[in-house]
């Protein structure tokens, strides 16, 4: 994405500076404070510091996984359409993303979007 670096994996999904920009609008998103990742494993393993109640890791999980998600799906925008997403609009994609993939998968309609996101349940 930043024609700086080789497109392996690790750099395309966490280490590439318009990744790092995609995360950085996940963490606002979540109101936490982003800490340092560079590759894939990075990212697994941070998910084991979001503390163990079951809901929210399953959460945490959709959107981390929804992220890499998106990060790679306007990857592919980019290299097959030449279309280059900016990446808050890719932040905005994964909100998106995740709210269908936790209402889908998890019974919590009876919250609404703009209350989950600040839940202190989840955030
Ligand atoms: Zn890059």
């Amino acid at each position: 994405m930043c024609n700086e670096s080789e497109e392996g994996s690790d750099h395309v999904l966490v280490d590439c500076t318009y990744a790092r920009s995609v995360l950085e609008g996940v963490s606002r998103w979540c109101n936490t404070q982003l800490v340092p990742l560079h590759t894939v494993k990075d990212v697994v393993d941070s998910i084991s510091q979001w503390g163990v109640c079951k809901k929210r890791r399953k959460i945490i999980l959709a959107i981390y996984y929804g992220t890499l998600w998106s990060i790679w799906k306007s990857r592919n925008e980019k290299v097959f359409k030449k279309n280059r997403l900016p990446p808050d609009k890719v932040t905005d994609i994964i909100k998106s993303v995740v709210y269908l993939w936790v209402k889908n998968r998890e019974k919590i309609d009876r919250l609404n979007w703009a209350s989950w996101s600040q839940c202190p349940l989840f955030f």
